[in-house]
C-alpha cells in the first residue's frame, strides 16, 4: 500500500485530521481517497471501484452522477450563487423550497427554518423550544428527552441529545439532556416478555421519567422514526402509538428527526408515516439535497409554527440563523432532489426494491453467526453474534462488525460497521443486478471472516 513516499494515503493522512475513523485500522489499511462516481459506485486513486452500499453517508441517495441534479446546481450558480437569508431578504429558491417543504409535509401548514447540517437543525429546534418556552413564561421548560442508541449529530446540544457513550469524552451530555431505554425488542426485552409488554414498558418508563423531572421542566421529546447511526433500530411494534399519547398528555412536542429517514428511505416520504404517528415538528437533512449540498432543516408543524412566530413578534425577531441558511444553490439543489425522489420515481423503486433487500437480508440472517436482521425499507442491518441462541456478542477484541466491512471493502463493496452490527443503506436508484452483486459480496466478507473468528 504505501509504496510511494508521496502517494495519495500518505498525504491525506499528513494533513487532514481524521473524524469517526478507527486510527489504528486506516494507519494499517490506507485512507480510500475517493476521485470520482457512477450511479452507486465511486472511484479511487487507485482506479479501484466500490458499490456504495450505504449512500455515502445515508445521504447519496440519487448516486453519484445525477445529471439533474448537477444541472439544477450549476443553472442556481450562473443565476445567482449565494445569497442570506437575514434582515428581510432571501432567494426565490429558498422562497419555493418551503412552499414545497410544506407541501410534501405531513402538516396542513407550517414553517421552515434552514441550517447547513441535521445536527445545526437540532440545535436550531432546541433554541426555538427554549426561546418559546421563555417568551411563554415557562422559562423551566428546557429539557430534552432522547433515547439510548439515538443519533442527533455532534454540534454541542446535538451531541447531548445523541444516546452514544462515546461523547462522554467531551464532558457531555449537557445537564437536562435525558436519555430513555432504546426500543429494540431484540436488545432489551426481558426474557418472557413479549414485544407489546416491551413496547408497554417503554411507555411506562416515559411515563415515569415525566413524572420524575417534571413536565413543566420538559421542552420536547425527540426520536429517529427508525434508528440510524445507532445501528438501524426500528422500533417496537406499537411504539409511536404508545409513547404519543403519554407526551399529548403531559404537553410535550414530539419531534421526528427524519435526517435519515425523510423524502423516502423507509418506503414514504417520512418515517412518521411509515409508523403512522403525526410529530409536532421535523428535522431534516441528508437526503433533502440526495448528498449535493449540505443543508438542513427544522420544519414547525402549525402550534409550534404559530408559537415560536408569536414569540419572535414579542421582541421583533428570532435572533437565529447561519450565514449560508436558505443557500439558492442548496434550495435549488433541493428542490431536483425533491423532484426526482418523490416524483421521478425514486421513492416507488425505494417500494419495489424493498422486498428483495429484505429477503437478502433474511437470507444471511440464517448464518449461525447472525443473530438478527432488521430494517425498514431501504435501511437495514445484520447483528453479529459468537452464539446464535443465547445472542451472546462476539468479544469486541475481534472487532467483528469492523473486520466485515473491512473485508467488504477489499472485494469493492462499502458498507458500515456499528457496534457488532453491519449496516446497509443502499442508494434508491440501486438496481436489481447491483442489490444482487451487493449481497454476494457481504456474503463472501461475513463467510471468510465468521471462518477466522467463529
Ligand atoms: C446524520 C444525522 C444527524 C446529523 O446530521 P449532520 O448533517 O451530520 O450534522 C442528525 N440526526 C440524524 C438522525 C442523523 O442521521
Amino acid at each position: 500500500m504505501r509504496d510511494e513516499p508521496n502517494d495519495w494515503e500518505s498525504r491525506a493522512e499528513a494533513n487532514s485530521f481524521y473524524g469517526f475513523t478507527d486510527l489504528p485500522s486506516v494507519r494499517r489499511r490506507g485512507t480510500v481517497v475517493v476521485t470520482h462516481g457512477e450511479g452507486p459506485y465511486i472511484f479511487d486513486t487507485r482506479g479501484r471501484r466500490y458499490l456504495d452500499a450505504n449512500s455515502g453517508l445515508w445521504n447519496m441517495v440519487a448516486g453519484f452522477d445525477n445529471p439533474k441534479l448537477a444541472e439544477a446546481a450549476k443553472a442556481q450558480y450562473d443565476r445567482l450563487p449565494g445569497y442570506h437569508a437575514f434582515f428581510g431578504r432571501m432567494s426565490d429558491q429558498t422562497v419555493m423550497l418551503s412552499e414545497r417543504l410544506i407541501e410534501v409535509s405531513p402538516f396542513e401548514r407550517g414553517r421552515v427554518f434552514y441550517t447547513n447540517s441535521g445536527s445545526e437543525a437540532n440545535d436550531t429546534l432546541v433554541k426555538m423550544l427554549w426561546f418559546l418556552n421563555a417568551a411563554e413564561g415557562r422559562p423551566e421548560k428546557r429539557k430534552i428527552l432522547t433515547r439510548v442508541n439515538g443519533y442527533h449529530g455532534v454540534t454541542v446540544v446535538a451531541s447531548s441529545m445523541t444516546g452514544k457513550a462515546y461523547n462522554s469524552v467531551f464532558g457531555l451530555p449537557l445537564p437536562g439532556f435525558v436519555h430513555l431505554t432504546c426500543p429494540h425488542y431484540w436488545r432489551e426485552g426481558r426474557l418472557d416478555e413479549s414485544e407489546a409488554e416491551f413496547t408497554a414498558r417503554m411507555a411506562a418508563e416515559l411515563e415515569e421519567t415525566i413524572s420524575l423531572e417534571g413536565a413543566e421542566t420538559i421542552a420536547a421529546f425527540v426520536a429517529e422514526p427508525v434508528m440510524g447511526a445507532g445501528g438501524v433500530i426500528p422500533p417496537s411494534e406499537g411504539y409511536f402509538q404508545a409513547i404519543a399519547p403519554v407526551l399529548q398528555r403531559h404537553g410535550i412536542p414530539l419531534v421526528a428527526d427524519e435526517v435519515i429517514c425523510g423524502f423516502g428511505r423507509t418506503g414514504e416520504a417520512w418515517g412518521c408515516q411509515t409508523y403512522d404517528f403525526m410529530p409536532d415538528a421535523i428535522i431534516a437533512s441528508k437526503a433533502m439535497t440526495a448528498g449535493y449540498f449540505p443543508m438542513g432543516a427544522v420544519i414547525l408543524g402549525p402550534e409550534l409554527a404559530d408559537r415560536l412566530q408569536a414569540a419572535s413578534d414579542a421582541i421583533e425577531e428570532f435572533p437565529h440563523g447561519f450565514t449560508a441558511s436558505g443557500h439558492p444553490v442548496g434550495c435549488a439543489v433541493s428542490l431536483a432532489a425533491i423532484e426526482l425522489i418523490l416524483d421521478d420515481g425514486l421513492l416507488e423503486n425505494v417500494r419495489r426494491l424493498t422486498p428483495r433487500f429484505e429477503a437478502g437480508l433474511a437470507e444471511l440472517a440464517r448464518k449461525p453467526n447472525i443473530g438478527e436482521w432488521r430494517g425498514k425499507g431501504l435501511m437495514g442491518a445484520l447483528e453479529a453474534v459468537a452464539d446464535k441462541e443465547n445472542r451472546t456478542p462476539f468479544a469486541s477484541e475481534l472487532s467483528v462488525s469492523e473486520r466485515i466491512a473491512n473485508t467488504c471493502t477489499d472485494h469493492g463493496l462499502i458498507c458500515r460497521p456499528l457496534g457488532q452490527s453491519v449496516v446497509l443503506c443502499p442508494p434508491f436508484i440501486m438496481t436489481d443486478a447491483q442489490m444482487d452483486e451487493m449481497f454476494e459480496k457481504l456474503e463472501g466478507a461475513l463467510d471468510q471472516v465468521f471462518n477466522e473468528v467463529a
